[in-house]
């Protein structure tokens, strides 16, 4: 990309370690001045030098233990649904935190390797951020980017998103799913030629055809489904969850196909359930590979659930008493996870419980008979929350 052509131009006292912060932009002035980044390649390029980089080899993101994060404010500018469906306090994991690297240190460590970068975001005072893919790290690379970052390791990205504050979270996703559009984009689809992209890395072209090509989001409906009274919920399981885990149905809409036809299909197949009155409430970005969670309750026509198996381990009613006591153990357990250092090596970091209450949503300790519910910051913990919180459960 065409960092590998900017890094040789940028004349060095133009790197600047620290962005001096000279006041704080409005959101339209934010809004403004990030579209323009991503629209003129010469500014963006000239930008580079005062961004902050975090680093991916492959599909894992670096990060560093827990010290004080910044970007609370960043949360304003992200989309804080879980904010916005549920009054209660939002679990916010410490534990880890990206370890933002600055364009020299980018440069002392990753100059033989870089392999790609894309314009992610901006501070509120306008700082650009930006993810590099770093690719597959040799030997040499690691030691280099040890004695830079003792403290640091490449993380798995699927516990990354829990384990540090819920604004880095999606940052961390933001970036996988752009850094995978690009390796998926590499050839024109239209006549087969070699693409490019901007400075920014926001869409590709081909310059034989002129065809653009932006990254974009595949939809996906996740419903919770509760009966008329409101005193029970639909909850489902597939093979992959962690033992205990039910969750929201959910699958991917079809071509044409509006957000309350999607929700309302999936629940028919898989469940053997009709519903009716579809309501969204709230989104979310999954990185795996580039979903937009769309959330949505739903109430159910018919009651007699029959599961498709192909797809669904488990799935059943559950009693509003059963849900609420689920969410009651997933706030006691507060901080559930922990993180240390593995002595052997392959990943650096591995997920062990912790004294309270284990690490249930990666546990691989048998069912246990509770029902437990996904981790607090996702879309259908969030669901299920604000139904508890906005209804009641009616006699009739
Ligand atoms: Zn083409």
């Amino acid at each position: 990309m065409k960092i590998l052509k900017q890094l040789g131009f940028i004349p060095p006292y133009l790197w600047s370690t620290q962005f001096r912060l000279s006041h704080q932009l409005s959101y339209v002035q934010w809004s403004r001045k990030l579209e323009a980044l991503k629209g003129n390649d010469e500014e963006c390029s000239a930008c580079i030098p005062q961004g902050k980089f975090l680093l991916y080899s492959g599909q894992r993101p670096l990060l560093e233990p827990f010290v004080d994060h910044e970007d609370h404010t960043m949360a304003d500018s992200l989309s804080s649904r879980a904010q916005m469906l549920t009054n209660a306090p939002i679990y916010e994991p410490q534990l880890q935190q990206i370890a933002w690297l600055s364009y020299p240190e980018v440069r002392e460590v990753c100059l033989a390797i870089f392999v790609g970068n894309v314009l992610l975001h901006m501070t509120p005072s306008g700082q650009p951020i930006y993810a590099v893919q770093v690719g597959k790290l040799s030997k040499e690379d690691r030691t280099a980017l040890k004695s830079l970052r003792p403290d640091a390791a490449i993380q798995d990205l699927r516990v990354a998103l829990f384990v540090v504050p819920r604004a880095q979270s999606e940052l961390l996703s933001r970036a996988r799913s752009l850094l995978h559009f690009h390796e998926q984009n590499l050839y024109c689809g239209a006549c087969g030629t070699k693409t490019k992209c901007n400075a920014a890395g926001s869409y590709r072209y081909c310059e034989t055809c002129k065809a653009s090509i932006y990254p974009s989001s595949k939809p996906v409906g996740i419903v919770l489904v509760t009966d008329e009274r409101n005193s029970k919920a639909l909850l489902v399981r597939q093979p992959r969850h962690p033992p205990g885990m039910f969750t929201c149905i959910a699958g991917f809409a079809d071509i044409g196909e509006t957000l309350e036809a999607c929700v309302k299909r999936e629940v028919a197949e898989e469940a053997g359930l009709e519903v009716t009155a579809v309501r969204y409430l709230g989104c979310q970005h999954w990185p795996f590979p580039g979903s937009l969670m769309m959330g949505c309750i739903a109430t159910a026509l018919t009651h007699e659930v029959s599961l498709d198996t192909s797809e669904l381990q488990d799935g059943r009613w559950w009693s509003r008493a059963e849900v609420e006591a689920a969410v009651t153990a997933s706030a006691a357990n507060g901080s559930p996870w922990s993180l240390t250092a593995s002595a052997a090596g392959g990943s650096p970091w591995s997920l062990t419980s912790s004294a309270a209450g284990g690490s249930p949503w990666f546990s691989s300790e048998p069912k246990t008979a509770a029902l437990l519910l996904p981790p607090p910051m996702t879309i259908a913990h969030c669901l299920i929350r604000h139904w508890l919180e906005t209804t009641s459960e009616s006699s009739s």
